[in-house]
Formats: C-alpha cells, structure tokens, sequence
C-alpha cells in the first residue's frame, strides 16, 4: 500500500490543492524563545523543535534520549550560548550530529553579573534575548545560518528576516513608550531570578533578584533576609513571579516587606501557544505591560 501510494505519487500530475513541497529542513533549538525567532526567519521551509520547551528552565535541563534523536536529525543547530546551555557538549556528542552548530549571540556585547556561587566575582550573563537590540542580532545570525545551510531558501529567509526584524522594530518602539509611562523613581523591580538585566540595561529599569542568574542555586535564608532588607531600603513597589521558577520564595517575600506581588512574567521560556506569552514578541510585550501595571505606569 505504501509502495503503491508512492509510485501513484511519482506518477500523478500534481492535482489543485495537493502538497507538492519538498520536505521542509529540520532545525532544533535549545529554548522556546530561539525556536520561535528561528520560526519567524524559517517561515515554511524549516521544521522546529525546542529542546526546552514552554515554562521550562533552561539552565537545569536534563536532556532525554529523545533529544538526542532530534539533534541528530537536525540539519542545524541553534543555541544561545554565553553558558546558558551547559547540558549541551554532552547531548552534541551523544547524538553524533555533525550538523553546523549556530551561536545565536555571536556578535552582542555580553553584560556580567554577580556569580552567586563564586561571591565577589562576575561572571556572563546568558539573557541577552531579553534587550530587543539583541535580538535583532539573533535575528540575523538564524539568518544567516539558514542561508548557508538552504542556500536554495536564501531569498525566502532574507525576506521573512526582514520583515520580523520590522515587527521587532515596532516593538521596540512600543516597549520604549510602556515603560516611559512608569514615574521613573518606580522603575525597580525584583524578580525570582536576575534575569532581566538586558531589558534593564535596554530600557532603564533596575532589577534585583534574591538568585543568582542560575535557577540551580536555592537562595540562602541569609539572601532572603538581605534582599528584604534591600527592598524596605529601595522602596521596591513591586515583586514578580516567573514561569521558569518556584513562586513561594517571592510570595514570602512580599509578604514580609509588603511590596505588591506583579503578574507572572516570562524569563527564560514562553508560555505554551495559546498563553500571554506564546511567543517572543508576545513574552516581551506581556512583560512590559506587566511591570508598568504593577509599577503605577499606563500599560
Ligand atoms: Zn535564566
């Protein structure tokens, strides 16, 4: 039966209405947010998969046999670099894959941050998605990725580039007007893990998070009570809760320093589709909104 349905298939005459395209290119990126850009540039032609799917924590994944399977079906492979994906050397190999490996932060500017388990000293901070600006970076080394790997999809992905990289530049227009609208005395947020520091450094906003950049590292009874001290000092209006990481540590916190508990807001993975924050354009949008309505801005 299958035998006869191909042959029928080889034979036929493309009827109206029939799918005559040629298999579409199989990608696989680390994080729902790197899928969802490589979507936007691949349009049609590509296929793919996040390894670290929606409300996942991308820092501590473990990977499955399955994942190794996709890498090694892959025809290319997207990852965010700047050591967010320390799990990946050893999926790579497992998965014997000799696709082209593409570092979608080559060429931004890395911001450091405190090292929670070194104290005094920085270390790279991975969260570069966060800053439109950079972004846009990823944008274009997906791009260019698929250009090299599908040179017969160049015109296709330079056009779907061009156009996202548009989007993005309206959004950025509109999150530089959201968070205008918060009293600037107000724009100083906590977070569950520090992993806004590009969108604050972007876009004026100062962060504190009770975890260091790792979701890996429990904070200490000794950060708790540092961090309520810091947040009665600084009069930080508001707290917010993350989809990657646990919620009772900033429910506590809130309640013993009386700052406001925000909206969920998206860190390090989207939402599933159908949520506030499906996909990046929609996480960055539902998260600005989300501080400025906690913050006294116009959201
Ligand atoms: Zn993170």
């Amino acid at each position: 039966m299958v035998l006869m349905t191909a042959l029928a298939a080889f034979l036929a005459t493309p009827a109206v209405g029939e799918d005559t395209r040629p298999q579409k290119l199989n990608a696989v990126a680390t994080t729902s947010i790197i899928a969802d850009l490589v979507r936007n540039v691949g349009g049609d032609r590509v296929e793919v998969k996040a390894l670290v799917g929606a409300n996942a924590d991308a820092h501590v994944y473990s990977p499955t046999p399955g994942d190794a399977k996709e890498v090694a079906g892959a025809k290319i492979v997207f990852v965010n670099g700047l050591g967010l994906e320390g799990w990946l050397t050893r999926l790579v190999t497992a998965s014997g894959t000799t696709a082209p490996m593409v570092v979608v932060t080559k060429g931004i500017t890395p911001l450091r941050m405190a090292d929670d388990e070194h104290p005094g000293r920085t270390m790279i901070d991975p969260h570069a998605w966060q800053s439109i600006p950079d972004a846009k970076i990823y944008v274009t080394n997906i791009r260019d990725g698929l250009d090299a790997v599908d040179p017969a999809g160049k015109a296709v992905y330079d056009a779907n580039a061009q156009t996202y990289l548009a989007r993005l530049d309206d959004l950025e227009k509109e999150v530089r007007t959201t968070i205008a609208g918060i009293p600037a005395e107000r724009r100083k947020i906590i977070t569950t893990h520090d992993a806004f520091g590009y969108f604050g450094a972007a876009y004026g906003m100062s962060f504190i998070a009770p975890q260091g950049v790792s979701t890996d590292s429990e904070s200490s009874a000794k950060d708790v009570a540092r961090i309520i001290r810091q947040i009665k000092k600084q009069k930080v209006p508001a707290v917010f809760l993350e989809n990657v990481t646990d919620p009772r540590l900033m429910e506590q916190i809130a309640r013993e320093t009386g700052a406001a508990v925000g909206g969920k807001v998206y860190s390090d993975a989207l939402s599933e589709p159908s949520g506030p924050a499906g996909s990046y354009i929609d996480m960055i949008r539902h998260n600005a909104r989300e501080f400025a309505k906690a913050l006294g801005g116009r959201a």
